[in-house]
């Protein structure tokens, strides 16, 4: 019998991007045969788009919709169980943290779930995993793909910029993810996906390329989340996560811990990307140039992010994942990363 010979992959069923799809969700949603959907509304969504939700979804039984978006674990469990068994369909409407929250409720019962972001903050909106607060700390728990990404580009824009950085950042890291993921495997600690590399690779270099005015461009914002998208199907591929996410996800990961309020995801991963590809000494014109043409870096400097804080994570970050092999895993690395946190001109500028 052929076994492992191809893989089998989920991908999702719905895929709707483009301008005006919220008012047209409930259309692809009953075409892909579900009838009665539950939603879960992330902070603020029912205030800016209660209306045009509950007309898009006329003609469908709406069981219930929830506005909740608590991301704690232990929180959300107690809404899991709630859910009524007629159910066919979860659809999670707002920011990464109810994509998150509603996502892992679906998995917890069973059920397809639908993302509908409204801001491009990562790339959690079209992968397997979730980010959770397990214990009071920021962990990534394993879930399922979604059955649907409907994203409607008129919102994306209208959403704060910060968002739109952090999926720049979180999207640009691929570069850094896949160079790790090769040194995991030319050291014979992974064997990395040839295809899950090329969709990865191609997902960032196809927006690192476009030509734009603005980060608002439609045909930008469009680059942005196609390839966020084509991310998290890299990572279903590889059934890891490596592919999207290596030394600088673990720098991410540990300021998680470390920061009492963490700044968004693909922020703190976009200034790891560029520190690592410094410490690769791969790509690093390319990932300056894009960060710096986007606005990106001009974002972070208004944060205010403690350098110190940073050399911590630094540290922290093979204690993430002891059992990979990137380059942050070895000391010397380290040492090089915090001295580049001083001495790169752009690097002691980002941060205080
Ligand atoms: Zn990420």
């Amino acid at each position: 019998m052929l076994k492992n010979v191809t893989h089998q992959i989920a991908i999702p069923a719905i895929l709707e991007v483009g301008r005006g799809r919220l008012a047209h969700m409930g259309q692809a949603i009953a075409r892909a045969g579900f009838k009665k959907p539950v939603l879960f509304l992330g902070d603020g969504i029912q205030k800016l788009f209660g209306t045009d939700i509950e007309t898009a979804m006329v003609g469908l039984d709406v069981i219930k919709a929830f506005e909740f978006d608590d991301n704690r674990f232990e929180q959300l469990t107690q809404i899991a169980f709630t859910i009524p068994s007629s159910c066919d369909v979860i659809l999670g409407i707002g920011g990464g943290r109810v994509i998150d929250v509603a996502k892992y409720i679906a998995f917890l019962n069973n059920l397809p779930f639908v993302s509908v972001p409204t801001s491009t903050s990562n790339d959690s909106f079209s992968s397997s995993g979730c980010s959770l607060y397990v214990n009071g700390k920021r962990s990534s728990v394993q879930a399922r793909m979604p059955h649907g990404i409907i994203v409607d580009l008129d919102i994306i824009r209208s959403a704060p910029e910060k968002f739109i950085y952090s999926g720049i950042g979180d999207l640009v890291s691929k570069i850094t993810a896949v160079y790790d993921w090769q040194f995991e495997e030319y050291h014979g600690r992974a064997r990395i996906d040839p295809f899950a590399v090329m969709i990865a690779k191609k997902s960032v270099n196809s927006v690192v390329r476009v030509r734009f005015d603005s980060i608002k461009d439609a045909f930008f914002l469009r680059e942005l989340v196609d390839s966020l998208t084509m991310s998290g199907i890299a990572m279903e591929i590889a059934a890891s996560s490596a592919p999207a996410s290596g030394s600088e996800h673990l720098i991410s990961h540990a300021l998680d811990k470390i920061l009492q309020t963490p700044y968004l995801h693909g922020i703190q991963v976009g200034v790891a990307t560029y520190l690592m590809s410094l410490v690769h000494q791969h790509r690093f014109e390319r990932i300056r140039t894009f960060l710096t043409e986007t606005g990106f870096f001009e974002h972070v400097r208004s944060l205010g992010i403690s350098r110190e804080m940073f050399k911590k994570a630094i540290d922290l970050a093979p204690e993430i994942k002891p059992a990979r092999y990137t380059y942050i895993h070895l000391e010397e690395n380290r040492i090089t990363a915090k001295r580049l946190l001083d001495e790169d001109p752009v690097l002691s500028s980002l941060l205080t």
